[in-house]
């Protein structure tokens, strides 16, 4: 808990905001942006008794006169407002950080890694759930835990997504039951070096103790070979090989029991059983029975924008992998498909090589490509000999897709690319994918 503390919050991200909220309660605040357009935002916060300020020069506002410094996960770990407050010993700490400490005693399940977090997250929400917990879902899916701290009860379940920006400054945050899917090569912009990016995803078993359960990914060499000191007792799930809970032929396997038929599951490809498998062994240690856990899965279809069925048209399916936003999970929605399929492709340029697509692409019929990098895409495609469409915009090239396409054939926009040349987001993006299969006749 915080009372009467002089707090700084830097960035009106959503996690900032509802930290500030929450703090101004009992504590004095100031929060500060280099920018925000939300004139009812700022009344709000100022309503509340909290000081905004926007200015490009937070580092000038800081003086050793505050006792913490709250830091939105996505500013960088060397702004100059926190160098200076490391300078004057202030401790920098995140949203989720300042929520554990207004908790009643809750069990949390935080889940981490580089990929397949939200589904994750999602699934174990949807089995406690099922399994009648009162459960709470928060954290980087877009629900600060901050604004939620008013309807959590002792005893209660949080189901925890933690992405690596977060983890960066956790410092009592402790997670009961915690899960790391899987680790990549990403954000390393933000982290500086690859064994940065690591190390601070171990943080989330740094707090656990013999009592604490960690459930790890066994077919993946790194997360297996740096979890091997933790504290926690450790559960593994494996799509490689043996495991706690893994893939034997056409079923998956708990403990040496079948408890599932791949062709129980709706949701594609093999990353998606990983995130399966590693929910099922969460809902395992709250004792969820196999009967739930079937019925769960048997209404999960994924989750927008992440491999997810739009349509059936004329004998095609149409799938939307807007999240798709780099190569690495271009690659991972082509090997969730072995029909012939027709991908669309494009969006920001960040210079970023498509040649690492190539050896998925066998079942790739043709490319379709749009927005900034729809020139360096056909150039790609073009030396390698794969047949391509250059459209103007995703409504023409979804337009183009359907036309080259035959039945049988997956559309699938998975874009490798960030959506901001054309779209806010992502999920705009994918909105307006959505909206032109659903148009087409
Ligand atoms: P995150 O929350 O970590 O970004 P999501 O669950 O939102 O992950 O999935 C985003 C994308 O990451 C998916 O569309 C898929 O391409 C890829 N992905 C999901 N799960 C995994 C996994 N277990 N291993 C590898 N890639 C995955």
């Amino acid at each position: 808990m915080f009372k009467d503390k002089k707090i700084f919050v830097l960035g009106m991200g959503k996690s900032g905001c509802s930290a500030a909220k929450l703090l101004a309660k009992d504590n004095r605040v100031l929060i500060t942006d280099i920018k925000c357009d939300d004139i009812n935002l700022i009344k709000e916060l100022e309503g509340l008794g909290i000081n905004v300020i926007i200015t490009k020069e937070q580092d000038k506002l800081i003086d050793d006169s505050y006792d913490y410094v709250v830091k939105n996960p996505g500013v960088r770990l060397d702004h100059p407002a926190v160098l200076k407050a490391h300078k004057f010993n202030i401790p920098v700490i995140t949203e989720l950080e300042v929520a554990y400490r207004y908790l009643p005693k809750v069990k949390i399940v935080g889940v981490t890694g580089s990929n397949g977090k939200t589904t994750t997250t999602t699934i174990v929400y949807e089995f406690l759930k099922a399994a009648g917990f009162p459960v709470h879902l928060a954290g980087n899916i877009g629900y600060p835990l901050c604004s939620q701290i008013d309807n959590i009860k002792e005893n209660d379940i949080l189901v925890v997504e933690i992405s690596s920006h977060q983890l960066a400054n956790l410092d009592q945050f402790k997670v009961d039951v915690a899960v790391l899917t899987n680790l990549y090569k990403v954000h390393l912009d933000f982290f500086g070096t690859y064994k940065n990016y690591k190390a601070d995803k171990l943080r989330i078993f740094r707090n656990q103790d013999t009592d604490s359960v960690a459930i790890l990914n066994k077919g993946d060499a790194e997360v297996y070979s740096l979890t091997q000191d933790i504290k926690a007792k450790k559960r593994y799930f494996s799509s490689k090989g043996d495991a706690d809970i893994c893939i034997e032929g056409t079923d998956i396997v708990y403990k040496g029991k079948k408890i599932l038929e791949l062709s129980d599951i709706r949701v594609k490809g093999v990353h998606n059983y990983e995130n399966i498998m590693a929910a099922i062994l969460v809902a395992k240690e709250f004792n969820v029975t196999d009967e739930i856990i079937k019925k769960v899965l048997d209404n999960f279809a994924g989750i927008e924008h992440r491999i997810e069925f739009v349509r059936r048209l004329n004998g095609r399916e149409f799938y939307n992998d807007s999240k798709a936003t780099n190569v690495d999970s271009t690659i991972t929605a082509l090997k969730s498909f072995d029909n012939e399929v027709v991908l669309i492709l494009g969006g920001l340029d960040r210079g970023h090589s498509f040649e690492p697509l190539l050896p998925y692409l066998k079942h790739v019929k043709h490319i379709v490509c749009f927005g900034e990098t729809k020139e360096r895409i056909k150039g790609f495609a073009s030396s390698h000999k794969i047949d391509v469409t250059v459209t103007d915009n995703l409504e023409e090239a979804t337009k183009a897709a359907y036309n080259i396409s035959l039945k049988g054939d997956t559309i699938l926009l998975s874009p490798a690319c960030a959506s901001w040349d054309q779209y806010k987001n992502f999920e705009e993006r994918g909105n307006d994918f959505k909206k032109s299969v659903n148009g087409l006749l």
